[in-house]
């Protein structure tokens, strides 16, 4: 039997053979490599952002990688969960929407992402029980292995396939050792035995404590999370040590024995200043010529790739925490002490603010008890805001306010998604003197339904009347704030995730009190971003989308970049007299 006939066959579930391993079309065995990354002892210790790290690593090679978070809860995607508990949510360009970690893949890779980079068991499951439905394992009793570990093999393959990758990163998420987790871990020991020698790389994060009272570290738990690792059939190739202090040789060594990882491949990952310093301290600790041993790629490096790449990178790195000047940005959330939940907008401040050269710091807002007697005084100190995107009423009148203040005390101003709909309102309100105007979200029977759901136009774009959701084009008006910006671009693309919008039979009006529309969708009055014009404020400016979540290291997002710009003067000249508004 061929090898592509034995494939086809194990590949179906018959009742003459135990196996179950599906194969993508154009699968070949041996031109993809896995390296699979898991965290033993407990969560939150960085694994996406050590993940990225050593997968930019190989990027800078000039490898082709692919990364794949695979998450254990039975959501299909993240779009249902709150984000004060998990974290934002992150949306992709084809509109899935998942788990921060993506954003720090598309960060670090400076790569767009798609549903193929990530998965959840709701995803697997709900696919194997449709497949079951439809008759796709006839004769079968239906299992968690062969059939669930089959589909999960099946995705990381079809990844491999769909995105040519030199090397897939799968991020299995969790902790080894949680119920959600085994089947991903028992998939992946599969792998590494389907796919032979030299093509699966394991590498296990581990957390080695060092409780203050013994002001020593300690090797236990990473000892036993290592040990349930490897009671589940998976010898780590790599281990990463996470901690405070550099992780010491008699720790290292006690890992090393327990595991039989080499010392040489036990690596100590201790906190650095910056996250954008792990890739290099990563390579300087030579984690990256280890992958490309256990993978045997060495042949495969561009090392002019690699040195331009570097440079680059380090001419970001080197700029982090030496800017001379520091500017403060207001940014009204809801829960705001959790940061999580703003995430991308914390690091497109950060990027532009390393552009700029200057020290961005933001000052969370509660607008719940903003009001216009105490906007002033809440506002103090900030020379710039932003009102980010979110869902409900809470706080929305003291967003308003805050709005107001800028608009007609000329501070620079961002609204993102909530935050452009807001600015709707307030001008609606205060400048072209429709009193009552609201959106539907917070007021269903408001005299004036500036921000309302429009199915008509969520039809025609063929999205069933739920969240318009992705990456979608924006046509730039000509001559505007926005068109510079984006360099004179005719069009433009931003990530989308909203259910309200302006009504369109307001445009006129607004347009006629002087706010401009600069940003619309191409084939739609659907409006995507506004601004007031230069002689009326430095920086007024909101969007639909959520910008933040195209910012790069490298390529900064540029209406973050004018927010940041506009900040910078006016902390330098201070404020200056109302033009605009009441
Ligand atoms: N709640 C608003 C809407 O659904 C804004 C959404 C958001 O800011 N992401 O349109």
């Amino acid at each position: 039997m061929s090898n592509e006939e034995l494939m086809a066959k194990i590949g179906q579930s018959t009742e003459d053979t135990e196996f179950y391993t599906p194969m993508p079309p154009g699968y070949r065995k041996g031109r993809h490599k896995f390296v699979v990354v898991v965290g033993t002892v407990m969560s939150g210790l960085g694994k996406g952002i050590f993940s990225s790290s050593l997968a930019k690593l190989l990027q800078d090679k000039g490898l082709k990688v692919a990364p794949i978070k695979m998450e254990g809860y039975l959501n299909i995607d993240s779009g249902t969960l709150n984000p004060y508990r998990h974290g934002e949510v992150f949306v992709l360009d084809d509109g899935m929407e998942t788990d921060m970690d993506l954003g720090t893949y598309e960060r670090l890779l400076d790569q767009d992402l798609s549903a193929a980079n990530f998965t959840t068991n709701g995803q697997i499951l709900s696919g194997v029980l449709k497949k079951e439905r439809e008759g796709g394992y006839l004769g079968r009793d239906v299992q968690v292995i062969p059939h669930v570990t089959g589909e999960v093999k099946l995705k990381l393959r079809e990844l491999a396939v769909k995105t040519q990758a030199d090397v897939v990163f799968v991020e299995v998420g969790g902790t080894v050792g949680d119920y959600e987790n085994s089947f991903y871990l028992e998939a992946c020991r599969q792998l590494a035995y389907e796919e032979g020698e030299d093509a699966v790389c394991f590498v296990a994060l581990t957390y080695v404590l060092e409780p203050g009272t013994l002001g020593e570290q300690k090797s236990k738990a990473a000892q036993l999370g290592m040990k349930r690792l490897m009671e589940m059939g998976i010898m780590p190739d790599i281990i990463a040590c996470r901690a405070s202090n550099p992780v010491n040789d008699t720790v290292r060594q006690k890992i090393s024995m327990y595991t039989n990882v080499p010392m040489k491949r036990v690596f100590s990952m201790h906190d650095v200043e910056s996250i954008y310093l792990i890739p290099e301290s990563l390579r300087s600790a030579g984690m990256d010529r280890e992958v490309l041993t256990m993978l045997q790629l060495h042949d495969h490096v561009d090392q002019r790739a690699e040195d331009q790449a570097r440079l680059k990178w380090r001419w970001f790195v080197d700029r982090i925490g030496k800017a001379r000047r520091e500017i403060t940005i207001g940014v009204t959330g809801k829960y705001t002490s959790l940061r999580d939940a703003y995430a991308s907008i914390i690091k497109a401040v950060e990027h532009s603010g390393v552009h700029h050269g200057v020290e961005v710091k933001l000052k969370w807002l509660d607008t719940t008890n903003v009001d216009a007697s105490s906007v002033a005084r809440r506002l103090e100190g900030c020379h710039g805001i932003i009102v980010p995107g979110g869902f409900g009423v809470r706080g929305a009148e003291g967003k308003i306010e805050c709005i107001r203040y800028a608009r007609e005390n000329r501070l620079p101003y961002l609204g993102l998604c909530l935050g452009f709909q807001m600015a709707v309102i307030e001008y609606a309100r205060n400048v072209c003197g429709l009193n009552g105007a609201n959106s539907t979200e917070f007021d269903p029977r408001c005299a004036h339904p500036v921000i309302d759901i429009l199915p008509e136009q969520k039809k025609i774009e063929g999205l069933g009347g739920n969240m318009r959701l992705g990456g979608k084009d924006v046509i730039l008006k000509p001559n505007t704030v926005a068109w510079r910006l984006f360099d004179e671009s005719e069009s433009i693309r931003l990530r989308f995730r909203h259910r309200y919008e302006v009504d369109p039979k307001y445009i006129q009006t607004l347009e006629e009190h002087g706010l401009i529309f600069s940003g619309r969708a191409p084939n739609h009055p659907i409006m995507q971003i506004l601004e007031l014009p230069a002689e009326a404020h430095p920086f007024f400016m909101g969007t639909q989308a959520h910008p933040e979540l195209t910012s790069r290291p490298l390529r900064p997002q540029p209406m973050f970049m004018g927010l940041v710009k506009a900040a910078m003067e006016y902390a330098e000249h201070g404020r200056t007299v109302a033009v605009a508004g009441r």
